[in-house]
C-alpha cells in the first residue's frame, strides 16, 4: 500500500485518487464533467464497513465516477460525544473504498473545511426536532452543513445516503429541495449482519457480551413489523411492543422507541391502511448508543 506526495494510492488492481483540498477535488470534478462523465457522492466518516461499500457500489450503478468523502465532522457531535474517540483508520479505508469501486476518496483536514473565521450554518426546521434532534439537538446542524459543503466543494450529480440514517435521510431531502442544490439523492437500504444487528462503525465499541444484546434491536422491528402486518394500527400499541421487546435485554437502554410517518415523521394516534410506518430506535448498550429503522406498509383495508 503507497499514498505519495501526489495524493495517488496505487493498489494492486487500480488506481485510487486521494484528495484532500477543495482546489483538487473542484478540479477533478470539473475535468470529470468536460468529459462528458457524471460524478457520484458517498459521504461517509470513514471506519468503512460492507454497509458504505454497498453504497459506493449503488453510487457506480447512477454515475460514471464515484466519489467517497471521508470526513469525522466535529460539528455533528456535542462536547459529551465520541468525536475523539471515533474510530479512524484511512489505509484501511482507502482499500475498502477502491474495492468497492469508488475512484477519489476525499480526505480533508478539519481546518480545511472548518477555517477560521467559519460563521455560517444550515438549520433544518421541524424534522430536525423530534427522536434524534431531542437526543442530539445540535447533530443535523452539523450535519447538514457539512453535507451541503461537499454537494458545493463536489458538485456531484448524484449522492447516495444509507435508511440506516433515516432521519437524516429525512434531514438530506429536505434541504436539498429547499435550497434547489442540483443533486440527484439515492438511498441505499441497511446491511446487517448475519444475525441481523445493522453495520456501523460503532458496533467495535460494543463489549462481546453487548454485542449479543444488541441483536434485539433487529429482532424488536422484526416483531413489530409482525403487529402491523396483521393489522395493528395504534401507535402507542406499537411503541410499547417495541420497548417491551428491548426491554427482554438488561442491558438495553432505550433512547426512543418509536412509530411515525415514514414521510413526514408525523405520529398520529393512529396509522391508516396503505400508510408507510416507520420503526425508529436509538438504543445505549453501556456507553455505545446504536440506531436502527425499517419501514411497514399498513396493510390496505379489506373491501
Ligand atoms: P457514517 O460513516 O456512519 O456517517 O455513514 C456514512 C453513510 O453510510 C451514511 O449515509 C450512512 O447511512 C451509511 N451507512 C452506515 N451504515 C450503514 C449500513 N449498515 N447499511 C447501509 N448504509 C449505511
Amino acid at each position: 500500500m503507497l499514498i505519495n506526495s501526489d495524493s495517488f494510492f496505487i493498489c494492486p488492481t487500480a488506481i485510487l485518487t486521494v484528495l484532500t483540498t477543495i482546489e483538487d477535488m473542484r478540479r477533478y470534478t470539473a475535468d470529470k464533467k468536460r468529459q462528458g462523465h457524471t460524478v457520484g457522492l458517498v459521504p461517509t466518516m470513514g471506519y468503512l464497513h460492507e454497509g458504505h461499500a454497498s453504497l459506493i457500489r449503488l453510487a457506480r450503478d447512477h454515475a460514471d465516477s464515484v466519489v467517497t468523502s471521508v470526513f469525522v465532522n466535529p460539528t455533528q457531535f456535542a462536547p459529551n460525544e465520541d468525536f475523539s474517540r471515533y474510530p479512524r483508520d484511512l489505509e484501511r479505508d482507502l482499500v475498502l473504498a477502491r474495492e468497492a469501486g469508488a475512484d477519489v476518496v476525499f480526505a480533508p483536514t478539519v481546518a480545511e473545511m472548518y477555517p477560521d473565521g467559519f460563521a455560517t450554518s444550515v438549520q433544518v426546521q421541524s424534522i430536525s426536532l423530534p427522536f434524534e434532534g431531542i437526543s442530539r439537538p445540535t447533530h443535523f446542524e452539523g450535519v447538514a452543513t457539512v453535507v451541503t459543503k461537499f454537494f458545493n466543494i463536489v458538485g456531484s450529480d448524484i449522492a447516495v445516503f444509507g435508511r440506516k440514517d433515516y432521519q437524516q435521510c429525512v434531514v438530506v431531502r429536505q434541504f436539498v429541495r429547499d435550497l434547489n442544490i442540483p443533486v440527484k439523492i439515492v438511498i441505499a437500504p441497511t446491511v446487517r449482519e448475519v444475525d441481523g444487528l445493522a453495520m456501523s462503525s460503532r458496533n467495535i465499541y460494543l463489549s462481546p457480551e453487548a454485542r449479543k444484546s444488541a441483536t434485539i434491536l433487529y429482532r424488536a422491528l422484526q416483531e413489530t413489523r409482525q403487529c402491523i402486518e396483521s393489522g395493528e394500527t395504534h401507535r402507542a400499541t406499537l411503541e410499547r411492543v417495541l420497548a417491551a421487546t428491548i426491554n427482554r435485554e438488561p442491558q438495553a437502554q432505550i433512547d426512543y422507541a418509536a412509530a411515525a410517518d415514514a414521510d413526514t415523521l408525523a405520529q398520529p394516534d393512529n396509522f391508516a391502511p396503505g400508510q408507510q410506518i416507520v420503526l425508529l430506535l436509538a438504543v445505549r448498550f453501556g456507553s455505545t448508543r446504536l440506531i436502527d429503522n425499517t419501514v411497514v406498509a399498513v396493510p390496505p383495508e379489506v373491501q
